[in-house]
């Protein structure tokens, strides 16, 4: 999961692009980069932190040009080192090439292990590389950047939205499903791709679509072009982008993700109703959630918790322990308005349970009567291949546990997760459309020792089909 951003725009990007990054922080905290294209030359910045604290005036200043690319990127264990950063930049055969990318191969190891039997070299262990490779010899063969990404696009299998930068002209392209989310819009003078419409707005830029599945799009200083490079009969958007990674002032497919966020909440309450004195949000993620739920039971909304704004994501943290103090840092309960109270805590997933038990702990100790967890996904009992960072099935609460048992371990009086179906129809798609695999255990995609729907993809341009089994 990573937040990545592409302008064009004859008034220079490199202030677009920060802002538009700042406004996809939350997609991921680890690094923050910016490749732009002038006359012949790649400028470029990137390095491990926040927006605010990769980037300056000065930095800002020399990446100068009026084409570029931007990425931000997740936390993920293991593979918290420099040199994968992004965006990738690379110089071959005369050209300039810079990619980014937000998404997870599932065939990348089988990929790369081909190029390496033929000699090619990594300097990173990202799939991103990988495409990278595949792009440049394809262009290398066929002299034609469309023709190298479709023939590109063949080869990989997995979630990817990418943006590719060559020679001052962009390409972003979304997988075959559209696992992972690419809008398009409207700058003052010129267009713009990006992860969530949050950083159009944050540019004033005027929202046009979301890029369909299997889309490429190409954009120069004279305009944009579309072109459908697959065509499939189900997409399969990630569920939990409604649940938790996209930001609630984000559109998608035309729907507010906060009245998704909203509707999960009134259909908690008609699942699981309790006769409570409060509903309150776990910060900031719940927050929707806990509207619509105290919307629909007519109880007051009203904070038990306050986040300290200036704290990181929890979940960076490598051990247990640390995860639990963090918690107490991050979260402070109100005593004034939980004492002596029947509290309703919603918030949008539980994963390890280390927030939920925390909080519940917390609260209690400050001076809450009851408190009952309400939870807007069902729960996650599988790991994603596609690009979330969750831990694997032994790490997760929900795994091998009844509800009944994940409540006793958070010690919460009642716990209620959204049933799927509820899920699904407050999202608006049909089950076919969407990943569900870390509450189902079954993936859109073929991986190895997993569950798989069925699902054939054409190739308009070619004869390729993704080999989809049960
Ligand atoms: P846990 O404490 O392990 O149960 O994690 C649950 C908390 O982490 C919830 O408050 C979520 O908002 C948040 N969360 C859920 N999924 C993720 C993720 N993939 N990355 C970071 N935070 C997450």
């Amino acid at each position: 999961m990573c937040g990545i951003v592409g302008i064009v725009d004859a008034g220079g990007v490199s202030l677009p692009l920060y802002y538009a990054l700042f406004a996809l922080q939350h997609r991921g905290q680890e690094s923050a980069g910016i490749s732009t294209y002038d006359a012949g030359i790649l400028h470029k910045h990137k390095e491990q932190g926040l927006v605010a604290e990769v980037f300056n005036r000065e930095i800002l200043t020399e990446l100068t040009g009026k084409v570029g690319i931007g990425h931000v990127r997740y936390p993920t264990t293991g593979e918290n080192q420099p040199e994968n950063t992004q965006p990738l930049n690379f110089s071959f055969k005369g050209h300039v090439f810079s990619i980014v990318h937000n998404g997870n191969l599932v065939n990348s190891k089988e990929l790369s292990s081909d190029y390496e039997d033929q000699g090619h070299i990594f300097a990173t262990t990202t799939d991103t590389e990988v495409i990278a490779a595949i792009i440049a010899r394809e262009l290398t063969v066929s002299g034609s950047m469309e023709d190298a990404i479709i023939l590109c696009m063949q080869k990989l299998e997995g979630s990817y939205s990418v943006i590719a930068m060559l020679d001052g002209t962009i390409y972003a392209f979304r997988d075959p499903l559209g696992i992972k989310p690419l809008c398009i819009g409207k700058t003052d003078s010129g267009y713009m791709v990006a992860s969530e419409s949050v950083a159009m707005d944050a540019l004033g830029a005027i929202f046009i679509r979301d890029l369909k599945p299997g889309e490429l799009v190409r954009i120069d200083s004279d305009g944009i072009s579309y072109r459908q490079v697959t065509r499939s009969s189900h997409s399969a958007f990630c569920i939990f982008e409604y649940v938790y990674f996209a930001r609630s002032d984000s559109v998608i497919d035309g729907v507010l993700v906060y009245d998704v966020r909203r509707k999960i909440g009134e259909m908690l309450h008609n699942e699981a109703p309790v006769n409570a004195e409060m509903i309150s949000p776990v910060p900031d993620s719940g927050m929707a959630f806990a509207t619509g739920y105290s919307e629909a039971s007519g109880i007051p909304f009203k904070e038990g918790l306050i986040k300290n704004r200036y704290i990181g994501r929890t979940f960076i943290m490598p051990t247990q322990k640390l995860r639990e103090n963090a918690v107490r840092m991050k979260l402070n309960p109100v005593r004034g308005h939980i004492k002596g109270k029947s509290v309703v805590l919603v918030d949008d997933s539980i994963v390890r349970g280390t927030t939920s038990r925390r909080i519940i702990e917390l609260m209690r100790e400050f001076g809450a009567r009851e408190v009952h967890f309400r939870v807007g996904s069902p729960p996650i009992t599988a790991p994603c291949y596609l690009g979330v960072d969750l831990p694997t099935r032994n790490d997760l609460i929900a795994h091998n546990r009844s509800p009944g048992e994940v409540c006793s371990c958070i010690s919460a009086d009642s716990l209620h997760h959204i049933s799927l179906e509820a899920l699904i129809k407050a999202t608006g798609h049909s089950p076919e459309d969407l990943c569900c695999g870390c509450l189902t255990g079954c993936y859109p995609l073929r991986i190895s020792g997993e569950l798989s729907k069925c699902r054939d993809i054409d190739f308009v341009n070619g004869s390729y089909q993704t080999r989809l089994e049960l």
